[in-house]
């Protein structure tokens, strides 16, 4: 299993009566970007949750890098290199793509008012730092044109190039996307999908994808867990999944 940068282990979460995730043990290969599918009402989003430490999940394990990381809050994770696209909320909408970058960069000295103070080069050299890496991040994604336009004013397809920019501020290990393509036209989604590729390729970047759009799933993903009613239904290539009669089933007659 040692390949695997995160793994779950019978992880489970109900809703009232409702299990929504239901004994999952899963892993998502390092430098791999897995396509994590499945119909409607699934549990795709509630696992992504309780991995990325929104949800506490009731019973089962989580692990990154071996670790076990269960139950740790957003934050922590995020240090560890899990990282999730964030919907651009609406207060970084005021602000411009530049300053979305900076505010997203871990470890902050300066945000302590007395290290300010009391450790002024230590505060300065971060900050620099944070911005050359923000300057990298904006180059990498072509959005240098638009560095001081405000975040609220971007399309659509801007704004998820935005989102995978606050993500790269954090060095991540393991990127959790959920829909991303939803509501983008096809072209921005193209040019996002190359971006995720190249990311993955060039930085090393492991992701998971929840995606409804198959098309995109084949571009982009090498290996596809499929979920149904809260469980691994199958796993394997797309070919693999493809031609399972139960994942035809489930999609089809369901
Ligand atoms: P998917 O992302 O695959 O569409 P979800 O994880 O969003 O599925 O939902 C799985 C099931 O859990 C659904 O039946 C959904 O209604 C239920 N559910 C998800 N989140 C909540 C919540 N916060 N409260 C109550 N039920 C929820
Ligand atoms: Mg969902």
């Amino acid at each position: 299993m040692t390949d695997m940068v995160l793994r779950t282990e019978g992880l489970s979460k109900s809703f009232g009566g409702v299990h929504a995730v239901d004994g999952c043990t899963l892993g998502f290969r390092r430098g791999g970007i897995t396509g994590l599918i499945g119909p409607n009402g699934a549990g795709k989003s509630t696992l992504f949750h309780m991995i990325a430490g929104l949800h506490v999940p009731d019973s089962g394990k989580v692990y990154v890098e071996e670790e076990d990381v269960t139950g740790f809050a957003a934050h922590k994770l995020f240090l560890r290199g899990v990282s999730r696209t964030f919907q651009l909320a609406h207060e970084f909408s005021g602000m411009t793509v530049w300053e979305n970058l900076l505010v997203s960069a871990p470890f902050q000295p300066g945000e302590r008012l007395w290290n300010n103070w009391l450790q002024r080069s230590k505060v300065m050299g971060r900050e620099s730092e944070i911005r050359e890496e923000a300057l990298e991040v904006l180059d990498f994604l072509k959005l240098s044109p638009l560095r001081d336009e405000m975040a609220g004013r971007l399309s659509g397809g801007q704004k998820k190039l935005l989102e995978l920019g606050r993500v790269m501020m954090g060095r991540p290990h393991v990127v959790l996307l959920d829909e991303i393509a939803a509501g983008i036209n096809p072209l921005l989604m193209k040019e996002i999908g190359d971006m995720i590729v190249k990311l993955n390729e060039e930085k090393g970047y492991s992701f998971c994808v929840i995606e409804h759009d198959m098309e995109i799933v084949e571009r982009l993903c090498d290996h596809v867990i499929v979920l149904v009613r809260g469980r691994v239904l199958k796993e394997g290539s797309i070919e693999e999944v493809r031609s399972d009669a139960g994942v035809q089933e489930s999609y089809l007659g369901g």
